[in-house]
């Protein structure tokens, strides 16, 4: 049995070279790479006995009856063999080359299976360049196995994965640690076999009980983890007072809008939080769109009001900045007596000891920043009210520090990943919820349209159009810049690209993830002050980003990213009063983009969200997952919701039966757990 905390170096055939290589993948040890799951399988197409109806470029497994032999031509540069043969009524012609061996592997009048990618040459007739020869039975017995496909990184192949995979689950077998009464209850696969089915599953079957099984798993730690947690602790007299609501009434006078139905029921029940016997937390989930920074704003005025602090936290600078900002004109439109600061990790030593100052003296001021603000060296002193924007980019574990800042203030989470309030009680345990479901009244629907890429120009005119009318533009495009490995757009050509086409009638700015804090700052403020009128951006404008007089987004190879993301994405149109439109470029090679029709049928994240479960067939549950929502790693909490129900309950038995996992049917599972925590801490 080998220890799952040594180095991959422990295995056999892995050096410093595969080490490294490894390594960028964060994977230093055994366990690191057992539980590396394949990104997706690959299954065998079955195969087809007459080729007329293949278009060119498709993969296949063509079975034919050979009757002419096979010929080996010898020109000056390499040897080729090739074999005119017909499938069904089609002529083809099967080329290999520097293979003559081949001839030898092929009887006349047997029938074989040829795998490879179908063109045809100009005429009637179609070829296949290199095709693998399988015998009926061998393909057959392909046919029923799925193959485990790794995400890689250059220099490290795919079959050299499955070896060290191979010989890592080869010798061993894993200590179950999960305690027999509820693999029983749960009908649930062992540790051992499953962990070894879901990199190399037998079949179908196989591969959705290993799932299962770890699904579970996941649930089970994340609940357990969670329940410990309460477990520890006691409820927090709220000590805090928030009898004064002068300013806070004064801004709610002030607004130059009306807020919604769901906003005002929002404040009121987190006002009445506040006046609650202990200290609470409370998820505020609300569409994109819905209006959640302003409920931050009125918040953290009152909290400010009433002589503490009160911090928001956002996933990325551009975020943080821009609420810093917006908190900024609130603040002077007001006219409000305090002073908001922001912190972020690209400040300088000098600059971070500064606000660091101003977080342990007692004034009371707005607080907003990144996750710089949960540092070590942030200290508090006067916290009454911490809120996490976007709290699905952020782990509990970051949460749950940020929580633990100053003397226990309140915790507000803000989200826009639409969780039926079922599942959203169960994950977010003991927190309280609002739900905002309405958006701003006066708000136009966005309107949506999938386009091919041979009509991109039309978009280009339309732009055009907008922009001449006063408004803005997205674009957006999977990469920085070009990739060897996919033909997707990248942002530095398409900015060029765009800049060409325009002329200089428009003005075109690119923001990216590679660019310094500062770069990206600027960019943002000149797109906001509309000095760009076309921001070419990767995604790193999905979360939050607010520039209402942006009215139009194209996004292309919009096929590559997921549901959730494009309705993520297109939150950053239709934010003011202006009709606002989306287009998404389909470059795939189908008539129809399922997914595509979906989100551009409906602006409603819930509809995008279950109809994408729907879309998601038993066969590609490994496809298009929620971007990152709580650290799983194989569990979806859309489609898992039973397994998600019954390791809640199951969590909760264990803990109430055994607090501390000290009893012997919990020793190994409190030994895996201690192995979880460790192995997630060396590698942050
Ligand atoms: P999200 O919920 O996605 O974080 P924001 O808080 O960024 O949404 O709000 C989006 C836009 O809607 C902002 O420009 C904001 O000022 C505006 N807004 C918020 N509430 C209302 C409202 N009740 N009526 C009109 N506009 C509003
Ligand atoms: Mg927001």
């Amino acid at each position: 049995m080998k220890h799952l905390e040594d180095s991959i170096k422990t295995l056999k055939g892995i050096g410093d070279k595969l080490k490294n290589l490894y390594e960028k993948l964060s994977i230093f040890s055994l366990w690191d790479l057992l539980f590396y799951y394949p990104r997706t399988y690959f299954e065998y197409p079955m195969p087809i006995d007459e080729c007329s109806q293949i278009s060119d470029g498709e993969t296949v497994a063509l079975r034919i009856q050979v009757h002419e032999s096979c010929k080996n031509n010898k020109t000056r540069r390499m040897e080729i063999t090739t074999l005119n043969t017909f499938c069904g009524e089609t002529p083809i012609q099967m080329i290999w080359f520097r293979s003559p061996y081949i001839k030898n592997q092929i009887q006349l009048h047997e029938t074989y299976i040829f795998y490879g990618v179908i063109k045809s040459d100009g005429y009637s007739r179609k070829k296949m360049e290199q095709p693998i020869l399988y015998t009926e039975e061998k393909y057959e017995k392909e046919l029923s196995t799925l193959q485990p496909i790794y995400g890689l990184t250059k220099g490290l192949t795919n079959n050299q994965v499955k070896k060290n995979l191979h010989s890592l689950l080869e010798e061993d077998t894993f200590l179950e640690f999960l305690p027999e009464k509820y693999i029983h209850k749960r009908n649930l696969e062992s540790f051992s076999h499953s962990i070894k089915q879901i990199h190399f599953p037998d079949s179908f079957e196989e591969l959705r009980n290993a799932r299962n099984r770890l699904v579970y798993d996941e649930f089970l730690t994340f609940f357990l983890n969670m329940e410990k947690m309460k477990e520890n602790e006691e409820a927090i007299i709220n000590h805090f007072s928030f009898s004064k609501e002068d300013y806070y009434k004064k801004c709610l006078q002030r607004l130059p809008f009306e807020l919604t139905e769901g906003q005002k029921s929002c404040l009121e029940e987190i006002k009445s939080d506040f006046q609650g016997e202990f200290i609470s937390q409370r998820l505020i989930q609300g569409d994109v769109g819905s209006g959640k920074t302003i409920i931050a704003f009125l918040l953290m005025t009152l909290v400010v009001e009433n002589g503490y602090q009160a911090a928001i936290m956002a996933p990325t600078e551009i975020l943080a900045r821009q609420h810093y900002e917006t908190f900024c004109n609130y603040i002077k439109s007001f006219e409000l007596p305090f002073e908001a600061v922001f912190l972020t990790g690209s400040f300088t030593a000098a600059q971070k000891r500064k606000i660091y100052e101003k977080l342990s003296s007692e004034e009371p001021i707005f607080i907003i920043g990144t996750n710089a603000l949960i540092q070590e060296k942030a200290n508090y002193d006067n916290l009454a009210l911490v809120i996490t924007d976007e709290q699905h980019r952020f782990g509990v574990k970051q949460r749950d520090t940020f929580r633990k800042k100053g003397n226990m203030p309140f915790t507000l989470v803000m989200s826009a990943t639409p969780i039926p309030r079922t599942l959203s009680m169960i994950l977010y345990g003991d927190m309280n919820i609002s739900v905002i479901s309405d958006v701003p009244a006066k708000r136009l629907p966005i309107k949506n349209a999938v386009i091919k890429p041979k009509e991109v120009e039309e978009a280009y005119r339309f732009i055009y159009r907008q922009i001449h009318e006063g408004r803005q533009a997205y674009v957006i495009c999977p990469l920085v810049e070009a990739s060897e490995k996919t033909e997707s757009e990248n942002v530095l050509d398409y900015g060029k690209k765009l800049r060409e086409y325009y002329k200089g009638s428009v003005s075109v700015g690119v923001l990216h993830g590679r660019m310094s804090a500062d770069e990206k700052q600027s960019v943002m403020e000149d797109f906001l002050n509309k000095n760009i009128d076309i921001l070419v951006s990767t995604t790193v404008v999905e979360v939050g980003v607010n520039v209402p007089n942006a009215t139009v987004m194209l996004i292309e190879n919009a096929n590559r990213f997921g549901l959730a993301q494009l309705h993520q994405l297109r939150g950053r149109v239709g934010r003011g009063e202006w009709q606002s439109y989306c287009m998404f470029v389909d470059s795939s090679k189908e008539e129809k983009n399922k997914r595509l029709e979906v989100i551009s049928k409906s602006n409603d994240g819930f509809y995008v969200a279950s109809e994408d479960l729907k879309l998601r067939g038993p066969g590609d549950f490994y496809g298009i997952r929620q971007s990152g929502e709580f650290d799983f790693s194989l569990a979806d909490i859309y489609q898992d919701g039973n397994l998600m129900q019954y390791a809640s309950e199951d969590a909760k038995e264990i803990i109430k039966d055994d607090p501390s996992l000290s009893k012997e049917e919990h020793k190994a599972l409190k030994d895996f757990l201690l192995q979880l925590s460790s192995h997630q801490y060396t590698n942050l």
